[in-house]
Parts: C-alpha cells; sequence; structure tokens
C-alpha cells in the first residue's frame, strides 16, 4: 500500500538523487585531495632527487656522449665519474624515509638503498630495447604503497626516489570516512526533511479526498476547508469547491423541479379524481355527467399543457430542439403575435400600441413568436382594464431588440431575479385567478432567446408596470 503512494515514491526519488549528488560530489573532493596529496609528495621526492645532483657539478657544459633529451644538460665531467658521485651523494643520503635506486644504461642496479629490490618503471621498461633509457622528462608512479618519482640523466642511466605514502594513505581514508559520515548526515536530513515537506504537501490531498468521499457518500454540502490547503492546491480546493457547489445546486433544483412539476401535475390529477367521485356517487342526469367530462377535459388540458411545456424546455436547455437559422424580420412576427393577443386584449380592456421599425434578425422565427407571444399573454394578463401593453421593434447594433411594455400591476422587486426560473410565480394566487401557468412561460422564453445566443430582461416597478427586453444577435 504505502509502496504506491506518490509520498513514497518521492522520497524513493528524492533519496536516490540526494545520493547520486553527495556521492559524486564525495568522490570528486576525495579525488582532488588525493591529487594534492601526491603533488605534494612528487614535489617532495624531485627536491630530495635534486639535492643528489647538487655535488655533480655547475651546469651546462659541452654535449655528452648523447643527446640529453633536454631533461638536464650534460656534465662538465665523464659518466663514469659521474655515477662514482652520484653513487656517493645516495650513500650520504640514505637513512630516513627515502630510497634511492640508480639504474645503469644497461638496467642493472648500480646503487640501491631499498630494502627489497625495486623493479623498473614499466613504461621505461617497455621502450628500453636494450640501451641507454629513452629520454623523458621527471615522472612518477605509485607502486603498492609506494610513491616513487624517476627521472632518466643525461648519460641514458636512470634514478629512482621513492618513500611510503602510508601516512598518506591512512590520511586519506580518515577523509574518505568523514566524508561518508558528512555525506550520510546530509541524506538523512535531506530524507528526513524531505519527508516533512511531502507530508505536509499532501495533506491538503486528504483532506479535499475526504470530502470528496463524503459528498460521495451523499452529504452534498461538505466543502474542502480552506485553510487546509495552500499554494497551488488552494486554486485545485478552490475549483472542487466551486464543482461541490454547482452540483449541489444542480441536485437541489432538479429535486425542486421534480417536486413542483409533480405538485403542478396533482391539482388537476386530483380535480379529475374529486369530479369523477362525485358523479359515481349516485345516478346522474346527462347534463351533469356532461359537466363532469367538461371539468375533466380542462385539467386534461391542463395537464398536456404542462407536459407539452416541460418537454419543451427540456428538450430547449439539453439543446436538443432544433433551432433554425433563417433571416426573418422581428417587426413582422410582432405584428402576427399582436393580432393573435388582439382578441384576448379587447376582452379584457387592455390597449395594445406598436411601434414596429425594420429589424432583421437570424434564427427560427416560429419560436421568437412563441416569445413574443408569451410576453404579450402575460402584459395583458397582469393589466387591469384600462390599461395598455406596447411592443416595440428596433435594430440593435447588427441584431435586433424586442421590447413588451405594461402600465399593469408590475413586479414586487424581490420576486424580480426569479421571473425566469421554472415553476417561479411572483404571487400564486394572482396568477391563477388570472388564469396564468404554472410558471413556466418565462423560463421557456429565456430557453428560447438563449438558444438564439440572445438575452432577455425585465425592468419592473410594482404598480407601474413591467418591461421585458429580447435582444436577439446577428449570428
Ligand atoms: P405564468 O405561467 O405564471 O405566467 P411566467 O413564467 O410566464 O409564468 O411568469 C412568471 C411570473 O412572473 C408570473 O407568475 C408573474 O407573477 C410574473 N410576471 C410575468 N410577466 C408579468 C407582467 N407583465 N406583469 C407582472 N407580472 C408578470
Amino acid at each position: 500500500m504505502i509502496l504506491h503512494s506518490i509520498r513514497f515514491r518521492l522520497q524513493i526519488w528524492h533519496g536516490l538523487i540526494l545520493l547520486a549528488v553527495l556521492t559524486g560530489f564525495g568522490a570528486m573532493a576525495h579525488r582532488m585531495a588525493w591529487d594534492d596529496e601526491l603533488r605534494a609528495v612528487d614535489r617532495e621526492l624531485e627536491q630530495r632527487a635534486a639535492m643528489l645532483f647538487r655535488p655533480m657539478g655547475p651546469r651546462p657544459g659541452p654535449p655528452g656522449e648523447r643527446p640529453p633529451g633536454g631533461l638536464m644538460p650534460p656534465p662538465p665531467f665523464a659518466r663514469r665519474e659521474g655515477q662514482a658521485r652520484l653513487i656517493q651523494s645516495i650513500e650520504e643520503a640514505s637513512g630516513g624515509p627515502y630510497y634511492f635506486v640508480f639504474f645503469d644504461t644497461d638496467g642493472s642496479v648500480l646503487k640501491s638503498t631499498a630494502q627489497e629490490p625495486i623493479p623498473m618503471p614499466e613504461t621505461l621498461a617497455a621502450t628500453r630495447a636494450h640501451g641507454p633509457f629513452p629520454a623523458m622528462a621527471g615522472a612518477a608512479r605509485t607502486r603498492g604503497t609506494n610513491r616513487e618519482s624517476y627521472r632518466v640523466l643525461p648519460f641514458g642511466d636512470m634514478m629512482l626516489v621513492g618513500r611510503s605514502i602510508a601516512p598518506e594513505l591512512s590520511e586519506m581514508r580518515a577523509f574518505a570516512f568523514s566524508l561518508a559520515a558528512g555525506g550520510g548526515a546530509l541524506l538523512v536530513i535531506g530524507l528526513v526533511g524531505g519527508w516533512v515537506l511531502a507530508s505536509r504537501a499532501m495533506r491538503p490531498i486528504g483532506a479535499i479526498s475526504a470530502t470528496a468521499s463524503r459528498i460521495a457518500g451523499g452529504d452534498l454540502s461538505q466543502r474542502i476547508p480552506a485553510a487546509q490547503t495552500e499554494d497551488e492546491l488552494a486554486d485545485l480546493a478552490s475549483v472542487l469547491n466551486s464543482t461541490f457547489e454547482r452540483l449541489e445546486e444542480s441536485f437541489q433544483r432538479q429535486a425542486r423541479f421534480t417536486a413542483d412539476a409533480s405538485h403542478e401535475l396533482r391539482t388537476p390529477v386530483t380535480v379529475m379524481l374529486s369530479q369523477l367521485q362525485m358523479s359515481l356517487a349516485r345516478e346522474r342526469s346527462a347534463a351533469e355527467y356532461r359537466e363532469t367530462l367538461l371539468a375533466c377535459q380542462r385539467a386534461a388540458q391542463r395537464m398536456r399543457k404542462l407536459a407539452e411545456s416541460l418537454l419543451a424546455l427540456t428538450r430547449l436547455e439539453a439543446g436538443e430542439e432544433k433551432i433554425r437559422h433563417d433571416r426573418f424580420e422581428l417587426s413582422q412576427v410582432a405584428e402576427e403575435s399582436v393580432e393573435l393577443v388582439r382578441a384576448r386584449a379587447d376582452e379584457r380592456g387592455v390597449a395594445l400600441r406598436c411601434d414596429l421599425d425594420p429589424a432583421e434578425c437570424t434564427g427560427d422565427a416560429d419560436r421568437v413568436a412563441q416569445v413574443v407571444t408569451n410576453l404579450l399573454d402575460n402584459a395583458i394578463r397582469y393589466t387591469p382594464k384600462g390599461g395598455e401593453v406596447r411592443v416595440a421593434t428596433a435594430r440593435n447594433g447588427r441584431g435586433a431588440k424586442l421590447i413588451v411594455s405594461d402600465n399593469g400591476e408590475g413586479i414586487p422587486a424581490e420576486a424580480l431575479p426569479h421571473v425566469f426560473e421554472r415553476f417561479y410565480r411572483a404571487d400564486k394566487a394572482r396568477a391563477i385567478t388570472n388564469g396564468g401557468g404554472a410558471g413556466l412561460g418565462l423560463a421557456i422564453c429565456q430557453a428560447i432567446v438563449q438558444a438564439h445566443g440572445g438575452s432577455i430582461g425585465v425592468k419592473s416597478e410594482l404598480g407601474q408596470g413591467s418591461e421585458f427586453t429580447v435582444t436577439l444577435p446577428d449570428q
């Protein structure tokens, strides 16, 4: 389980990288220190050798028996004498930590102060073909726990100075140990720090998943606590919180919608049932049966209208309703809608005034006509006798605008933000006595207008009247 956790995997990577970096740095530091150490030993051995050559006399002289190879000018005396002087110098300098080996040109040892036989340096042995040593610059080698510095002398013989580097080696071992200890301590600190940081970074994720599982368990009111989150996770938390919020809202809307819809359906069903029960209770006259059937028909019509409205609304909101994209004249659509409602307006004693300027737009003329008729219907319904309803159309940029206004009852300020919601009625009693619907008319208007990419708004003052404005873009 823990092996699959992000924190554990982060920690493993972090640990491996830290280990690689520390090992790399440690190895480099050890290498540089060892090189420094060897250079110091080499310098010391060279100085030692130089002290041996001092009695060999001043430099330079005429070229000797063989070219010096630019290493050391030939001394002004003969080879044998030079060798004898060097052997003497070696004898005088023997003792102490240093040992000297003097090889003749044929590779035989002329003088050695070492305890054991010292082999010739491999590079020289390989290139020397039965003659004097080849010319070369001063060189050094490590042989076991010894460091040796050697050089070819002017006559082609070879001199080697060496000493044990056991103290340096044990010093380097101690240094390597302290490097490893320091590196190990750093690794532990890094791992502990990394674990603490990773735990802290992961904590909000724990809070997020706990909240999400509580929500999945059915408690939609749960939110991620803001204090638990920091940095980038705060953004994630706020996105998730707003998603949860919308989810909760949508569930609540859905629940409200179902409750409202069943409530609206229950009324006509109740009417039908009570009418039928009453007439079935005893024998009735034909006129009474007819009365009952008419009441049932009205209830059924109301249910059909409700079902149709709900279906239309659902399909519009789901984007399933096909919206045509034709060019049409909005003023003409408005005029036709006015003619459709004129009889009702006359019946209620409400005057209809038109102010229709040409306004071409793109969309579904039938659907837009449905919007205009709905708005006019409402305006007539909520305007008392003697009132006036106005319809105006005009160009609006590249699109069109329609205004339906009345000087009727108006809408209370607290109801204004809700009039486009499904099943919302500002005053239920007023709507029903006025012959209003289930509160779906404006919701359908809004869904149609939004499907056209337009907008619908309302301004109203209680007792003064209302004004609905629809804008349709030129798509
Ligand atoms: P309804 O089917 O009840 O008419 P609507 O969705 O068409 O439903 O309207 C919602 C509510 O908005 C109505 O119940 C009514 O209170 C209010 N309303 C709509 N139009 C007007 C208007 N022109 N004047 C006053 N109130 C209105």
